[in-house]
């Protein structure tokens, strides 16, 4: 190991950073969450460091680098855009004894500045030695996955509890078994997540040697189904889940993202066929979070869009069991996005309606006039058997037949398919085109002319 990671103290120290443009506003990026008091020598900045600047948060000197702007620095950047300038503030940095880094120029730095992944209290800092910049990268991308937005409230709160854990059991190696086991679970991520009343609850719990730990449900978004547009709160929910409760339009590429050991538990409904009712799944979610496991209700699109979820909610809450909400990209705004077009444009809707073809006593009403008017834009959930009864209630209400209507299947996935058409020929061009999955209207929405290539699920 040549190079020592240490973290070092910047409470009442001076950092001097020598240069203002883009290599000096990287480095500054990360200085400025320090507590160091920062100096920018230089005759031009950029425009982030300016604003730095007039914010206080740093101090500029608008002039060329002096070898007296190193008095009582504790670390130096040579970060000009200049390299035979930073050697030269490198070597007079060097003579003085004082650690600095120069920016592109390994052999001139007595500090390189690592990777880190901030959770601030808690950082990782990786470092390759400049071996691999690009394996460094990876590490932070896995890293930034695996440790939640959390982590940092986790630490401060177990801080807090360390003292009273401690006057409980005055023994070490008691205590450092005792938070072994509290961290020491199949899935450090899910725990580092735990709310910090969660986790005083477990210590609680621990102590009065209980550890059974309740269950939860997760009602998590899946998105339109390509993995991809999963949130990463989603990815870390399906990683961690002991059960999966899916619906019939969750994709296989989402699915495969929960563990293999996981219980899988299909509880589609299919248009028109017999299939589970909606209180048998509410039995399934409550039963497996008595059992204590961590269940995931994995629903498409967003949760809480035509996703019954209040009814979910209501069952579960009716047993005390603690309900999560993870929400998804809702098929309206994947199918907008498919045709590279707003859901609300300026001058042109200042709503838009989330609309479902059916409910459960078959098509579905609507308040068709305002629908109706020149304006009136909509996207139709569940819409493709109802399109004949929507153009006539729409077109009985007064909706010129030309009303642009386009109808995306499978938005966001490998078989997308888009179709443009109106309202006049809406019914017949959707039995033409043979739409089998699932699809949504969006009614007022034209064809525009835009040069895009789509991300699409392969
Ligand atoms: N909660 C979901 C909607 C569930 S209702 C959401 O927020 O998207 C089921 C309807 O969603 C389908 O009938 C269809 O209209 C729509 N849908 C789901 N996935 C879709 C996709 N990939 N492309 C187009 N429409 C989709």
């Amino acid at each position: 190991m040549r190079y020592l990671p240490i973290h070092f103290d910047t409470r009442d120290a001076k950092i001097l950073v020598v240069g203002g443009g883009p290599a000096a506003e990287a480095k500054l990026r990360t200085l400025l969450k320090t507590d160091a008091n920062i100096v920018v020598v230089d005759t031009d900045i950029g425009p982030e460091v300016a604003r730095w600047a007039t914010q206080g948060k740093l101090v500029w000197e608008q002039r060329d680098f002096d070898t007296s702007d190193l008095d009582g620095a504790s670390l130096v950047y040579a970060a000009t855009e200049n390299d035979d300038v930073n050697a030269v503030i490198a070597e007079a940095a060097a003579a003085r004894q004082i650690p600095v880094n120069a920016a592109d120029q390994r052999d001139a730095c007595r500090f390189i500045t690592p990777a880190l992944v901030d959770r601030t209290p808690v950082i990782v800092s990786i470092g390759t030695e400049g071996t691999s910049p690009a394996l460094a990268r990876a590490l932070k991308a896995d890293l930034e996955m695996r440790l939640p937005p959390e982590t940092g409230a986790f630490a401060l709160k177990t801080k807090t509890l360390r003292d009273h854990v401690k006057g409980l059991m005055p023994d070490l190696a008691d205590r450092q078994r005792f938070w072994a086991k509290i961290l020491g679970g199949k899935d450090l991520s899910a725990q580092l997540r735990v709310s910090p009343e969660t986790l005083e609850k477990q210590v609680e719990l621990n102590l009065a040697g209980e550890d059974e730990t309740a269950g939860k449900v997760l009602l998590v978004g899946a998105g339109p189904g390509n993995p991809d547009m999963l949130t990463t709160a989603a990815r870390r929910a399906l990683h961690a889940a002991d059960v999966i409760v899916y619906d019939r339009l969750v994709s296989d590429g989402v699915l495969e993202l929960g563990r293999r050991e996981a219980e899988y538990i299909y509880v589609g409904k299919t248009p028109g066929e017999p299939s589970i009712g909606q209180p048998a799944i509410n039995e399934i979610l409550v039963e497996k979070a008595l059992e204590g496991l961590s269940v995931v209700r994995l629903k498409s699109g967003d949760p809480l869009i035509f996703g019954r979820a209040d009814e979910e909610i209501d069952a579960l809450s009716a047993h005390n069991i603690p309900v999560e909400i993870i929400p998804g990209i809702t098929s309206a705004a994947a199918a907008a996005a498919a045709i590279n077009s707003s859901l609300t444009t300026r001058g042109t809707n200042r709503a838009i309606s989330f609309l479902t073809g059916h409910d459960a006593k078959g098509f579905a009403e609507q308040d068709w006039a305002s629908l109706a008017r020149p304006n009136g834009r909509a996207a139709v959930y569940m819409g493709v058997g109802a399109s004949r009864f929507i153009q006539g209630r729409l077109m009985l209400h007064g909706a010129e037949p030309d009303r642009p209507v386009t109808v995306v299947e499978n938005a966001s996935r490998s078989n997308q398919i888009i179709t443009y058409t109106t309202l006049r020929n809406l019914p017949d061009d959707i039995a033409t085109a043979g739409i089998k999955g699932p699809a949504i209207l969006l009614i007022g929405y034209a064809e525009r002319e835009t040069f895009s290539e789509k991300r699409l699920a392969v």
